[in-house]
């Protein structure tokens, strides 16, 4: 029996090990000849539209004079574009380019961005090295409210069709160029209706790209090279308020527990039990895309998700972002009740957010939340706002993931790609009836410090990035376009 266990513990250290020696590494590409790029001007260009203060509001959608000047900028700042591209306003802050193909036959490719930014809280504004809508360049870096998300795309995209039609490219795949105004605030005006609009006129797309995921680096165990995840997924979300109610009164004669008490209770039971833990299939595949490119202990890992999968879901545990992508995280962001000391409040309130992951839907969460409450003076309803579903996974083989994964090798040619979920929402989510191919990237290189800088303080992009971030467009618009 013995000797039994010490063959079968045998062959499988050898399947290990065979499997991490047969892990092969990603193919190299060769870089082409990337399209002059006037630096300065291409940078002067970005840190212009960073000082459009383009802050988008859920109760204000329509004209706007910084949308206005916003639309300048761009007709202004690449004449080719405007002369060669068809450009659609499509509502008051909308854009839609379309770059006619060569080929009418051929499916085009759509790039997504948006134009709008998240505003900078007042009492964080002195904390910044320079005023967040100034655009000023310091050690390299182009410091701005947008400079990562998401005008550098926005602008790279533009840019990158500019130098195209500069060296006389014409794709044969139309290009569709899509920019939303309110990304921020829900994209039901921007995305929503563009997608509308193309799905009206019978666009089917060979793939979305649009903002989401990055390069990382040193953040993912074992691997010390350039990460480039490509989402191929996304989470969904949902906001439900829980509503506790009792008849009120003076509070010199309290219940046992008056509103705010039994809906603390309920928020601590939410708390308490999390929803259970899923397979994230995306970072299974990341495990084995990466596997051959990562030295050999980190290998024997990688290439064996099959047997290491509860440790690999250990080490994801251990970070908040990491640990979001495994399973539906609550979040309860906003509470109220009460209006004065002496008064039982007869109404308390909270809101939870939650974030869906794909298996999971927004009615099976919701019921999740009945049940962890299990309290009949709580109402659980949902919010005004509709959330979304999460956005199922896209293919790996597909020309796009291909594609973008070649382009981003040219320009970052030590980066190893792969794909991964994306846990916050994209506009690409209102592109789903599209396209079956649908991916959220761009070459951002992020340390684990510039991801606070999202939608915090001191946002910025390096230079050299920025210029990268134009290479990859341009290379993935000659390639898939091409
Ligand atoms: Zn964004």
């Amino acid at each position: 029996m013995k000797r039994l266990a010490a063959a079968a513990l045998l062959l499988l250290l050898a399947v290990i090990v065979v499997r991490a020696l047969i892990a092969r590494p990603q193919e190299k590409v060769e870089s082409k000849q990337m399209p002059a790029i006037d630096r300065q001007a291409a940078v002067q260009r970005l840190v212009s539209a960073i000082r459009v203060e383009t802050i988008s509001s859920s109760t204000a959608t329509g004209p706007s004079p910084t949308f206005e000047a916003m639309a300048r900028f761009l007709d202004e700042s690449f004449p080719k574009v405007r002369e060669a591209l068809r450009h659609e306003r499509v509502g008051a802050r909308n854009h839609l380019y379309v770059w006619e193909g060569t080929d009418p036959s051929l499916a085009p490719i759509l790039l997504l961005a948006h134009l709008d930014v998240v505003p900078v809280e007042p009492s964080s504004r002195a904390a910044w090295t320079s005023p967040p809508f100034d655009g000023a360049i310091k050690d390299g870096f182009i410091y701005g409210r947008g400079a990562l998300d998401d005008k550098a795309s926005a602008v790279a995209i533009m840019e990158s069709i500019e130098r195209l039609l500069e060296r006389g490219f014409r794709p044969k795949r139309s290009v569709y160029v899509a920019f939303g105004g309110d990304e921020e605030v829900l994209g039901l005006h921007g995305a929503g209706v563009l997608a509308g609009l193309l799905e009206s006129r019978g666009i089917k797309p060979l793939f979305v790209l649009d903002e989401g995921s990055a390069v990382i680096q040193g953040m993912v165990p074992g691997v010390e090279r350039p990460l480039a995840l490509i989402g191929i997924a996304e989470k969904g979300f949902l906001n439900l308020e829980l509503v506790a109610r009792a008849p009120g009164g003076h509070s010199s004669s309290p219940p046992d527990q008056t509103t705010i008490g039994i809906l603390s209770a309920a928020i601590e039971r939410l708390e308490r039990n999390p929803f259970p833990r899923r397979p994230n299939h995306p970072a299974r595949l990341m495990a084995s895309e990466v596997a051959g490119d990562v030295p050999f202990f980190p290998r024997l890992l990688y290439a064996n998700v099959w047997l290491f999968r509860p440790l690999i879901d250990l080490l994801l545990m251990q970070k908040p972002v990491s640990r979001a992508s495994l399973r539906t995280t609550t979040a309860v962001t906003m509470i109220h009740g009460g209006v004065k000391d002496n008064v039982l409040p007869t109404e308390a309130k909270a809101t939870v957010n939650l974030r869906i992951i794909p298996g999971e839907t927004r009615e099976t969460v919701a019921e999740h939340v009945r049940e962890v409450i299990d309290d009949a003076r709580i109402e659980v309803k949902t919010s005004s706002s509709p959330g979304s579903d999460p956005v199922p996974e896209s293919s790996i083989e597909s020309p796009g993931y291909r594609a973008i994964a070649r382009a981003v090798k040219e320009v970052i040619p030590d980066a190893i790609v792969a794909p991964s979920l994306v846990i916050g929402a994209t506009d690409s989510r209102y592109y789903r009836r599209l396209s079956a191919d649908i991916y959220r990237f761009a070459p951002l290189r992020l340390t684990p410090k510039d991801i606070t800088r999202v939608h915090g303080v001191d946002e910025r992009i390096g230079v050299d990035q920025y210029i990268d971030v134009v290479r990859f467009y341009a290379r993935l618009i000659e390639d898939a376009g091409g």
